[in-house]
């Protein structure tokens, strides 16, 4: 490419920089078509922006066709945008003189004294660190999605606002392509599958955000829980159970009446003694850790439990079973010396990639987040540990993020984010290093040296909680179970009664084997039956007929096929066992 060539292409733009550039031109036509609305903040999201506007009425879909002509048009003219340096109180004088108290109360709250930044682009200003798009005609692939409410920082004792979501991407294809995979996302959205598949309900009389597993979603649940099981076995964890309630004081030496206690389900009165439903697993695990005396050859333990924990949601916030009130984590705990920390991590690391593999999840986005301003434990410690995820997530050959600062505030810790078929990152996996618990609760083993030391704690996950893991296994493949996980693996299709005794001999054959099989007695055409499987998403449907029965065969059709294949039941058989065994993904 030659350099004059060079100079003619336009500058290229990350998406973050795209998306919040589309917030502010989203902001400039607001403005411009509804003067008296006044404006906050507008963030970038994944796969878009909001902007959360202050006015009485909601926006309905007739103002978003509005806004969007508006910003096209604006778009189109090329206004430049411009960078501006600001005093604090030049900054506050010009918002004011804008009308814009809450830009003025943004102002007032920035702990520092240095400049203020603000962008302008034909009449409109707004306060913003940056970096943005050097011209309005930039923006060419944009869409306004949808609106919702939201509190001024989100809190409800402070004005409801107006929220506007939209989208942008550097192409037009881009986003078509986007605004298809979100039509394809609403079909799959896992309360609508999880109603037509019969997997899971919530009921009004139970209360929201606690889950009513069917027997068709108990079967996949079971599938997964099974396979966690003996992985962890195979892994050196050992598993254990732990009550559902214990002493308020429990969450008290842990710190979670302290910090957590919005959270956490109101007490109960048990015999003169407050009890609370567990937020968390961990201290549990500690006591049966303080059961012993600990020496360091005992180290690492690794105990796992899918515990079920309560944790009080706002009804508002609840989503299906992406957000609840009582849900299983795929929970352990690592109890090591600091020398072990790499390894372990490491370990835990691979583990990970094998659960997520086998589930179907092949990309990945892994985020390594670490000491925040406010923390617990020495220098020395957070270095270590720091020290050690960065060691293990390189022998791991994992790609990541560092995000600083971002750690909890007992440790640092790793995230991982599962990519689903509609390229969605999902937030799944975690591995936290605690200093915090093990100090709480005066945890100890005896080193070499036969002095007391305190050990380190490690909890993960893998697929963080097993009601949200379901749902994204619902969304990811639609409904469409690979075979190992789908709760009907094989359903029997008679043409008509005369062939209910072999259909019957067949279903035992298969049940024995361990197969889940059903059966379709129904006096239907034999289309409407298989059309029906297909909308049942069973793997393989077997049509049993005359023939079938005189050979002692089976026809085999695939549910993404349109062929039929004539074998007998052994062969049948051994091809679903390797299936089953190999968890083969079957996407079309
Ligand atoms: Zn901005
Ligand atoms: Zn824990």
């Amino acid at each position: 490419m030659n350099s004059e060539a060079e100079q003619k292409q336009p500058p290229e733009y990350d998406l973050e920089t795209l998306r919040h550039s589309c917030a502010h031109l989203m902001a400039q036509a607001v403005k411009q078509l509804y003067p008296e609305t006044k404006v906050t903040i507008g963030p970038v999201i994944q796969d878009g922006f909001y902007y959360d506007f202050f006015r009485e009425t909601p926006f309905v879909p007739e103002d978003l066709k509005k806004i969007e002509k508006r910003m096209k048009e604006i778009a189109k003219k090329g206004l430049e945008v411009k960078r501006v340096e600001l005093d604090r109180d030049e900054a506050i004088n010009l918002f004011k003189s804008m009308n814009e108290h809450f830009k003025v109360e943004i102002i007032q709250g920035i702990n520092s004294t240095d400049p203020i930044t603000a962008y302008t682009q034909g009449e409109f200003t707004d306060l913003c660190r940056g970096p943005h798009v050097d011209s309005t005609k930039r923006l060419k692939a944009f869409k306004l999605l949808s609106t919702s409410s939201a509190y001024w920082r989100g809190d409800e004792k402070n004005p409801v606002l107006q929220r506007i979501y939209g989208t942008c991407w550097p192409t037009k294809e881009e986003l078509k392509s986007y605004l298809e995979r979100l039509e394809e996302a609403k079909k799959r959205d896992h309360r609508k599958l999880g109603k037509e598949l019969d997997l899971f309900t919530m009921s009004e009389d139970i209360g929201p955000g606690l889950i009513l597993w069917h027997p068709k979603g108990s079967r996949v649940r079971y599938e997964m829980e099974e396979f966690w099981r003996r992985e962890h076995y195979k892994n050196g964890y050992e598993l254990v159970y732990t009550p559902h309630a214990a002493k308020v004081d429990l969450w008290k030496t842990s710190g979670h009446m302290e910090f957590y206690s919005e959270n956490i389900f109101s007490p109960m009165d048990v015999e003169g003694q407050e009890y609370v439903m567990k937020p968390m697993n961990c201290p549990f695990h500690i006591q049966i850790y303080k059961s012993h005396l600990r020496s360091y050859r005992d180290l690492p333990l690794r105990w796992a439990e899918l515990g079920t924990v309560y944790r009080y949601e706002r009804s508002g916030v609840l989503h299906g079973l992406l957000r609840v009130r009582g849900f299983t984590q795929d929970d352990a705990h690592l109890f090591c010396r600091e020398d072990q920390i790499e390894n372990e991590i490491l370990r835990v690391l691979r583990f990970i990639l094998f659960i997520l593999r086998s589930f179907g999840f092949l990309e990945y986005k892994v985020y390594l987040s670490t000491r925040p301003e406010k923390s617990v434990g020495s220098d020395q410690a957070w270095e270590t540990a720091t020290g050690a995820l960065e060691g293990a997530l390189n022998k791991s050959g994992l790609e990541y993020e560092v995000d600083a600062g971002e750690g909890v505030f007992y440790g640092p810790k790793i995230d991982i984010k599962i990519r689903d078929s509609l390229h969605r990152y999902w937030q799944v996996s975690t591995i936290q290093v605690d200093f915090n618990l093990p100090d709480r609760f005066e945890m100890s083993y005896i080193g070499e040296d036969g002095k007391a030391h305190r050990p380190i704690m490690i909890h993960r996950a893998l697929m963080g909680s097993i009601e949200r893991f379901f749902g994204c296994l619902v969304e990811h493949y639609a409904g469409a179970f690979p075979l190992w996980l789908a709760p009907v693996q094989v359903i029997l299709l008679p043409i008509t009664d005369q062939h209910f005794p072999y259909t019957e001999e067949v279903y035992e054959k298969l049940l024995s084997a361990g197969i889940r099989v059903e059966k379709d007695l129904r006096n239907e055409k034999i289309g409407f039956k298989i059309r029906e499987a297909q909308i049942s998403k069973i793997p393989y449907m077997l049509v049993l007929g005359d023939q079938e029965a005189q050979s002692a065969k089976i026809a085999v059709r695939r549910r993404r096929s349109q062929e039929t294949q004539t074998m007998d039941i052994e062969a049948f058989l051994s091809q679903l066992n390797t299936e089953i065994e190999e968890k083969t993904i079957d996407v079309s």
